[in-house]
């Protein structure tokens, strides 16, 4: 017997239809001979609607986040309700749990808390009578007993962190798509299902724009260890395991490419080459919460350079507002350019690490392409570049080409 913990998103629970085939699923994982734990998310649209309600009620100013986790853990509280009805009426015994009742304790972060802790006594218990749990996603309980939710997309974080609690067997992520891709399959049709991923392959992808689960649940699932499968609901295809590096996996030199739209540059031109000068400039940056992705500085020439950065295209009015008060500061005659319509392609691997050429190789594929290259970065594990937003598909189409990728 084993103990498994799936977890299902808002899609595969998104109307009475689907929530039955996901009640008869964790049905027949019981009947196998398993223990189960279920948890899932609120109805697709449920947390958005919620979150609009919440502004329309309090246009003067933004809802109290305590208020707001109130509201948003309700998603949640329905589907477990609904889901452990569905699978009582297909003749199984389930029991549904909030996040408080089954021990799940954060800290007081409203709308973004962090699992302090998980006694989870009580889904031992039930899980022992007989039942199937049905676990809340998304939400817990502060010490004092206050609501607490741990940001979108949060369901993940309560499966893979109740996987660890109870030391389950297996854990499955249940999602719309059959599991991780080497490349988005809307642009590139030749992408594949990846077998088997690294954490860190895995965090770098949806830092790249391929995000298929919260970046929080697989840092988690890294630290504690936690194997698991992104899978698909709908169908019975073997998904995606997520795991702990093995020396295999460094054979395959690139594991994916991703693809980020939407991006901007900023570029502050002729600043003065002391001490100080980045600090004022990213510090500004970072006053305003802005999160920026790329940084390149040039080699300065007569005491000055130039300094350019990405971010998101919707940052880039916020930006230029917070930059424009600093500008002054940098130089006599520093100036401020900015772009947007660019976007971002990544390859990731851990094979990168021992493998070289890996930077050549990309870059050929796009001169071939003649697609020019604007901006440039690597980390141990990633080579990412920006170019065009018009080019971005057929840049990612002839670098998964070059990387041998294709089906
Ligand atoms: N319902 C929450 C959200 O939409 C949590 C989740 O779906 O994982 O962000
Ligand atoms: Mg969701």
């Amino acid at each position: 017997m084993a103990l498994i913990v799936q977890k299902y998103g808002g899609t595969s629970v998104g109307n009475p239809e689907r929530i039955r085939n996901c009640a008869r699923r964790i049905l027949e994982t019981q009947r196998a001979g398993n223990q189960v734990v279920a948890v899932v998310s609120a109805m697709s649209g449920v947390t958005d609607g919620l979150i609009k309600l919440a502004k329309e009620v309090s246009p003067e100013r933004e809802p109290i986040e305590r208020e707001m986790d109130v509201l948003l853990a309700t998603g949640e509280q329905t589907t477990i309700a609904l889901t452990a009805m569905a699978i009582n009426a297909l003749g199984g015994k389930a029991v549904s749990l909030t996040g408080a009742q089954a021990g799940i304790s954060t800290d007081r972060v409203h709308t973004k808390a962090r699992i302090v802790n998980i006694t989870p006594d009580a889904v031992k218990k039930m899980l022992d009578e007989g039942n199937i749990v049905m676990l809340a996603g998304f939400q817990g309980e502060t010490a004092s007993g206050e609501i607490t939710t741990l940001g979108r997309g949060g369901s993940d974080l309560t499966a893979i962190a109740m996987a660890a609690a109870i030391k389950a067997d297996l854990c499955q992520i249940y999602t719309d798509v059959d599991g991780v891709y080497t490349c988005d399959p809307r642009v590139v049709k030749t992408a594949k299902k990846i077998e088997e991923i690294s954490y860190e392959e895995m965090l770098e992808m949806a830092s790249s724009g391929s995000k298929v689960m919260q970046s929080r649940s697989v840092e988690f699932a890294n630290k504690f260890g936690v194997r698991f499968e992104v899978r698909n609901s709908m169908n019975n295809n073997p998904g995606t395991i997520v795991k702990e590096e093995t020396p295999g996996m460094e054979s395959v030199v690139v594991r994916g490419v991703s693809l980020e739209r939407n991006q901007a540059k900023v570029t502050i031109d002729d600043v003065a080459d002391r001490p100080g000068i980045s600090a004022a400039i990213f510090g500004a940056i970072s006053q305003a919460n802005i999160t920026i992705d790329m940084i390149v500085q040039n080699v300065s020439h007569d005491g000055i350079t130039d300094i350019s950065f990405t971010l998101g295209a919707a940052e880039l009015p916020k930006a230029e507002a917070a930059l424009k008060a600093v500008l002054p500061s940098l130089g006599d005659k520093t100036t401020l350019r900015t772009q947007s319509g660019i976007a971002k392609v990544s390859v990731v691997g851990i094979g990168m690490r021992s493998h070289s050429g890996v930077a050549a190789k990309m870059f050929k594929a796009l001169a071939d392409a003649k697609i020019n290259i604007q901006m440039i970065s690597t980390s141990e594990i990633k080579t990412a570049v920006i170019v065009e937003e018009s080019e971005v598909e057929n840049a990612a189409r002839v670098v998964h080409t070059a990387f041998g990728l294709d089906a």
